[in-house]
């Protein structure tokens, strides 16, 4: 009777077998089957497999889980709190890589992910950068060195009006591979889509008030932000937070600092504070945190906890009524 079912959890069998057949037997693989048949009790029928996706690192994953919900299971190539840009991937990551029906990543970050996903060629991507249009890194800040990430600033997910087009496409791809959740992603990407707006409203009406326009970060993350609420960001180390600012850098960094009067450097949670407390104090202004949105660190913490944090820092640190 199972069997002759017609229900959407039987129709998705094939793709339970499929992405577990290589750990698993035939009798195992029938199991989860009837397993996913049994527990269909809610009206909505669409309990199949979830969608095994894996998100290179944090705001990418959040998008998936958000738009995702209950079809998908989420992982992040990145370790929570650790750094982004320098991640490795171990054999076994580079093999997950490959059995999993998605891979979320921006290509031109993270060198490893590239690497990975070029190798283990998985069954579907999604490469941030073709949905985005990413903008030049702002000149000067690498100081002429060599960037082996080429001169792309790939932090926009520090512009909340850059995120929709990423929901959209996460939308779009996840009911690709899942059309019976259609309904689920779509309602999802709506209801992230608009807090994305009211977070870029709500950033829109503050800055605009700043009197001080110029802010001093670690890295140079937030070229995106700076451009879109038009401030000026000046970064002590360039787009890769692991490059140590030479004195004339520092030096020049200095100049501008008293030149505009600024009141604060910030500096960020998943790379040393050293430089730019060293800065801070050299100076005798303020030392606090803005959050380049790379990782989540504290428990409790997500991409929307952590925008209000950095918009209350920038206003502090600017001036905003
Ligand atoms: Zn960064």
């Amino acid at each position: 009777m199972i069997f002759a079912s017609p229900s959407p959890a039987s129709a998705r069998a094939p793709r339970a077998f499929r992405h577990r057949l290589a750990a698993t037997a035939g009798a195992t693989g029938l199991a989860l089957t009837l397993a996913a048949c049994g527990s269909t009790t809610g009206a909505s029928g669409d309990s199949g497999a979830e969608l095994d996706v894996l998100a290179s690192f944090y705001p990418l994953q959040m998008v998936v889980e958000q738009v995702g919900g209950e079809h998908v299971s989420v992982g992040s190539l990145t370790p929570p709190g650790a750094e982004p840009h320098d991640v490795e991937l171990s054999p076994a990551q580079v093999a997950q890589l490959g059995s999993a029906d998605l891979v979320v990543y921006l290509s031109g970050f993270q060198a490893a992910v590239d690497d990975a996903v070029d190798e283990a060629a998985p069954a579907a991507t999604l490469d941030a950068a073709d949905v985005v249009t990413l903008q030049e890194a702002a000149a000067g800040e690498d100081e002429g060195e060599e960037d082996p990430h080429g001169t792309l600033d790939p932090h926009f997910w520090l512009d909340p009006s850059l995120m929709p087009g990423l929901v959209q496409a996460v939308a779009d791809e996840l009911t690709r591979l899942d059309p019976s959740a259609e309904d689920d992603f779509r309602t999802n990407a709506a209801a992230l889509t608009q807090r994305f707006e009211d977070l870029d409203a709500q950033y829109e009406t503050t800055l605009a008030t700043c009197t001080q326009r110029t802010f001093v970060t670690a890295h140079a993350a937030f070229g995106y932000l700076a451009a879109r609420y038009d401030l000026e960001q000046v970064a002590i180390s360039g787009i890769d937070p692991e490059a140590e600012p030479s004195p004339a850098r520092l030096a020049q960094v200095e100049q501008v600092i008293s030149d505009a009067g600024v009141t604060t450097v910030f500096f960020e949670t998943l790379v040393s504070p050293k430089v730019a407390q060293t800065l801070a104090d050299d100076l005798g202004i303020q030392a606090a945190v803005l959050d380049p949105i790379e990782g989540v660190t504290e428990e409790g913490a997500d991409y929307f906890t952590i925008a209000q944090a950095n918009l209350e820092a920038l206003s502090v640190a600017s001036s905003c009524s």
